[in-house]
């Protein structure tokens, strides 16, 4: 399944899109997965020293209070 990221906990260091085998994450305003080119690698979530990507369907993924 896909990762995606948590635009709240991202501190835009960069890591996940440098080490992504498949360029599939992107950045403007904030780093973003395409879900449909990722390759559930799991290579941009070990990288996140955030813990700001989770598993698209698996992992409960935190609401945080803007
Ligand atoms: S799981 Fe792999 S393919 Fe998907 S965004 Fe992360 S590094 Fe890229
Ligand atoms: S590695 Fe984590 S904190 Fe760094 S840009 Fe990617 S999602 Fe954001």
């Amino acid at each position: 399944m896909p990762r995606i990221i948590e635009p709240e906990l991202c501190i835009a260091c960069g890591a996940c899109e440098y080490e992504c085998p498949v360029a599939c994450i992107t950045h403007g305003p904030s780093y973003v997965i395409d879900a449909n080119v990722c390759i559930d690698c799991g290579k941009c979530q070990k990288v996140c020293t955030s813990q700001a990507i989770f598993v698209l369907g698996k992992d409960i993924i935190p609401t945080i209070p803007s």
